[in-house]
């Protein structure tokens, strides 16, 4: 456990909770591979409700169910993948296996509806993405108009010359495009006058923020103001109270995602669940 990394007489302790999460790291990074091929990834759908509690639309969120270490979450392993080069491959199945649920979600919800999927910035790098999911949904038959893509501002700004033109063909396909995380980012504001987007998505720090915090309530209400002027339709997500959905839709936010509504779970328990929200559930 001990390294001379750093010269004579100056030791670098490991101990064995740093060794374990090494050994995990390395394990979770070798496997991903395998783990495609294998089966081991499933997708995850929260709902999305508009201000009369109508599911609109779904997000797709991947886990892990790993031999060895059981559900493992995407903040462990995307940053992972990123790292080793295999965002991509999973990027792909999940577009891959929203095409191949896209039938049941549709069955299971009312029109218009909307499956969102995240992308990272790695993938926005390479120009194949956009032909993958062309030739994905037409080998599916999907309508690109029930799709969604999230990307967080800073992964968009990563390449802003290659986000534009793959956004530009990706909206022009019909598939709407969602700005995630917004306002957690260091960027500047200007950016947002030169992409074209449908839609902002308000961080869950804000929303958690907003009963006990006034200046994150009136932060919150100028998100939602200037997306209002942009024309975009407002998200917010990590609502886990009806007083947070109150301010919200007093304030003009347009969709709204959290565990008031529903955690994410696998497709089976979703079609298993109401595609519509009654107030008087909430009472
Ligand atoms: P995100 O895209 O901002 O997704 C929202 C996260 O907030 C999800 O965490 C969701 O479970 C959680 N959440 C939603 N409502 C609530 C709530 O009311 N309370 C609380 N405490 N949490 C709530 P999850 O599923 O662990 O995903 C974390 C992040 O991992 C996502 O953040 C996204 O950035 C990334 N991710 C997930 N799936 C994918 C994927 O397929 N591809 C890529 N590139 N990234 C993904
Ligand atoms: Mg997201
Ligand atoms: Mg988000
Ligand atoms: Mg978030």
């Amino acid at each position: 456990y001990r390294s001379k990394a750093r010269g004579r007489g100056s030791y670098t302790l490991f101990t064995p909770d740093m060794v374990e999460s090494h050994k995990r790291k390395l394990l979770l990074a070798n496997g991903i591979e395998k783990g495609l091929t294998n089966d081991e990834f499933v997708l995850y759908y929260q709902v999305k409700v508009n201000n009369d509690g109508r599911v609109i639309g779904v997000e797709a969120l991947i886990r892990w169910q790993h031999p060895e270490f059981g559900l493992v979450m995407p903040n462990e392993f995307i940053p992972i993948a990123e790292q080793g080069g295999k965002i991509t491959a999973i990027t792909r199945w999940v577009i891959k296996r929203v095409c191949i649920d896209m039938p049941t979600l549709k069955q299971w919800a009312s029109s218009p509806f909307r499956a969102s999927i995240n992308l990272s910035g790695h993938d926005l790098r390479s120009t194949q993405l956009f032909d993958y999911i062309y030739s994905t949904f037409t080998a599916h038959n999907v309508n690109p108009e029930n799709f969604e893509f999230e990307v967080t501002e800073s992964a968009y700004l990563e390449n802003f010359a290659l986000s534009n033109k793959f956004f530009r063909r990706i909206g022009n396909m019909g598939c709407a495009i969602a700005l995630d995380d917004f306002g957690t980012g260091y960027s500047s504001l200007s950016y947002l006058t030169q992409i074209t987007i449908d839609t902002l998505k308000v961080d869950r720090q804000f929303v958690m923020e907003l009963q006990t915090s006034e200046r994150s309530r009136l932060v919150t209400g100028a998100i939602i103001d200037l997306a209002k002027r942009l024309s975009l339709s407002v998200c917010a997500e990590g609502i886990e109270n009806l007083d947070q959905w109150d301010y919200l839709k007093q304030h003009g936010c347009d969709n709204v995602q959290g565990f008031l509504f529903s955690k994410p779970i696998p497709l089976a328990s979703l079609i298993d669940s109401p595609c519509h929200f009654n107030s008087e559930e909430f009472a």
